[in-house]
């Protein structure tokens, strides 16, 4: 999440559908649906953005909550629609700007406990957005993420912004959780090897695509296909073409193909492969 991105234009067309479906391990629907306000071919509804996506084979959602409002929400949406599975957290850019982060994380484990919900995140650590004095609430928030995580037996979501060694060495401290999911994976082959030899899952958004990501394509490639998940982080991080417009999870298909074409995979052997990791990871549905 990067609430700060300017996206231009209108929702780009959909993709030629997958023959093998997946799921969109992150995405943000409150966040799209705001997008989609008075914009052209954005979706009006939940109901609208599910049936969209999976018109192009994207069958199942992780809906991502950043605060105690939108994982709220989330956790509702999740049992209004079996396509979509929520997770919980405070984003480790919105932990340091609360008066009182123990009882927002008394408000994350409380949801966390619902059976909808398969994750605790985003959590992690940003030091791009968050200065100095905000990094010790920051690695506090995170660090109270990994329990309820572990309490409830859910997933980790990790949000990772310049942070790869610090994020290593707070989950080796405190013991990471069965599931870990480095979201929106941004780090180099060696990296992605460190996280890989840890269990972890790496999760590709639409940057794997971006012209100037030759390295993300190497780490991509070193992954191994068994920890490998694909995400649209919408409605930000829009993959080619359409880098810049806004993003939504019917556009998974662009970032599927620019995975195959990174690691050397057939789509339709990567699609059960991704499926396959997130039915491990956040499900079953
Ligand atoms: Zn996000």
């Amino acid at each position: 999440m990067s609430r700060q991105s300017h996206r231009q234009g209108e929702f780009p067309p959909a993709p030629e559908p997958l023959r093998v479906p997946v799921l969109d391990s992150h995405t943000h629907l409150d966040m799209v649906l705001e997008e989609a306000r008075g914009r052209a071919g954005g979706a009006a509804t939940v109901a609208d953005a599910v049936a969209a996506a999976r018109a192009v084979g994207v069958d199942r959602l992780v809906q991502v909550g950043v605060d105690v409002p939108s994982s709220r929400w989330g956790v509702r949406v999740a049992h209004d629609h079996p396509a979509v599975v929520a997770t919980v957290a405070v984003h480790p850019n919105e932990a340091p700007r609360l008066a009182d982060v123990d009882a927002a994380l008394a408000e994350i484990d409380a949801l966390a406990a619902d059976p909808r919900v398969r994750g605790v995140g985003e959590t992690g650590l940003d030091t791009y957005r968050t200065g100095p004095d905000g990094r010790k609430a920051q690695e506090e928030s995170f660090r109270g993420h990994i329990e309820i995580a572990k309490r409830h037996g859910k997933a980790l979501v990790i949000h990772d912004r310049d942070a790869h060694a610090d994020i290593l060495r707070v989950l080796d401290e405190a013991g990471a959780p069965g599931a870990v999911v480095m979201h929106c994976f941004s780090g180099d082959a060696d990296f992605a090897a460190e996280c890989a030899r840890r269990g972890f899952v790496l999760s590709f958004a639409g940057t794997v695509s971006f012209r100037s990501a030759t390295a993300l394509r190497v780490a991509a490639a070193a992954t191994p296909p068994g920890q490998l998940l694909v995400e649209t982080d919408a409605p930000f991080l829009t993959p080619m073409p359409y880098r810049g417009r806004p993003n939504a999870p019917y556009l998974i298909p662009l970032t599927v193909r620019a995975l195959a074409a990174a690691t050397g995979s057939a789509e339709d052997a990567l699609c059960a492969a991704i499926s396959a990791t997130g039915e491990r990871v956040f499900g079953p549905w």
